[in-house]
């Protein structure tokens, strides 16, 4: 939904008409979306991907990694420099989305990686990639704005997704504690155990809340960065509160796979570190939400 969100709102209505009714009829994927780089990471603008224009085409040249499922697409976005930074007043600026058709690519090499969990993700390089100029969304070198729209998205989206797994670790724990009985009582009887899950409980409501407000604007087209972002930041935490108070009431048994504990834990973890980490969640609402000093 959030990778399909940059088409709509600035891709061309050629595009649109070319690729959304396939899209939408099952006949193309479009689920990959490629920013992450080796010597980029959270610092994005500083991504040494090129795409050199030549003629008809761009040449697209670079290399990308972590981006997701790449061998379940036939569409990936690609976000890639189309202006040397040193030729840039603004670092946000020169950089340009592409609409890119992977299916078959002569230049494009993807690498799976294995991940503590099973989320099919890949490293990517491009060597001399060619790509049709009009795979261009919107106008060249104003990329970086197109994606900051979808990233609210995607944002609510996996904060969504956390809330998922904080309620599905609460549900899981009181189901245990209450059945699970140690020195002759449920173990959820004790309050070093009950304590813990009402804990990550009221933290996943209060991360749903935030969620549902951002989703709210969102949905007004309002702006809705700090509540995106808060609502991401609150949710890993909540999702991550929950799944260790739900190991710590399984006891042993949280570890073992058939309880499917631990793979929920491992889940849950990403969303600390992925789709933005949650440091850089509270710089955002330190500088442009309380308005104090940039700290990087
Ligand atoms: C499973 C998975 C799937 C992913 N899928 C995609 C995808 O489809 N497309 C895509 O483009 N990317 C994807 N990513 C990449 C993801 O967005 C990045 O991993 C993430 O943005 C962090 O970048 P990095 O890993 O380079 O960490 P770095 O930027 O190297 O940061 C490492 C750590 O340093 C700390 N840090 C860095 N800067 C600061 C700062 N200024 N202040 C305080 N602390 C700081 C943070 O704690 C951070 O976690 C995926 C990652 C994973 C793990």
């Amino acid at each position: 939904m959030y990778i399909m969100g940059t088409l709509l709102r600035h891709g061309s209505a050629e595009q649109k008409r070319t690729y959304l009714p396939k899209i939408a009829a099952g006949e193309l994927r479009l689920q990959a979306f490629a920013v992450t780089e080796p010597n980029a990471g959270s610092d994005t603008t500083k991504l040494q991907t090129t795409a050199v224009r030549q003629g008809d085409r761009y040449v697209v040249n670079g290399q990308k990694i972590f981006i997701s499922r790449v061998l379940q697409s036939d569409l990936m976005l690609l976000l890639a420099r189309t202006t040397p930074l040193a030729e840039v007043s603004r670092k946000t600026d020169g950089l340009s989305v592409f609409l890119v058709d992977i299916r078959n690519a002569k230049g494009l090499e993807v690498r799976p990686l294995r991940m503590m969990m099973n989320h099919s993700t890949n490293a990517l390089f491009f060597d001399n990639l060619e790509i049709p100029a009009d795979s261009l969304v919107g106008q060249e070198g104003r990329g970086f704005h197109y994606i900051l729209d979808g990233m609210n998205a995607e944002r609510i989206l996996v904060a969504s997704d956390s809330i998922g797994d904080g309620k599905w670790f609460v549900e899981k724990a009181v189901v245990y504690g209450n059945q699970r009985v140690i020195f002759g009582r449920p173990i959820g009887a004790n309050q070093g155990v009950q304590f813990a899950i009402a804990k990550a409980h009221m933290a996943v409501e209060a991360a749903e809340l935030m969620r549902n407000k951002a989703a709210a604007l969102f949905d007004a087209g309002e702006p809705c960065g700090p509540e995106a972002n808060m609502a991401k930041y609150l949710a890993a935490e909540a999702a991550w509160e929950a799944g260790n108070a739900c190991i710590d009431c399984h006891g042993g048994y949280g570890y073992a796979e058939e309880y499917d504990v631990e793979r929920k834990f491992r889940e849950a973890r990403l969303y600390r570190t992925a789709p933005i980490n949650q440091n850089l969640v509270l710089a955002y609402v330190g500088e442009h939400v309380l308005g104090m000093p940039r700290s990087y």
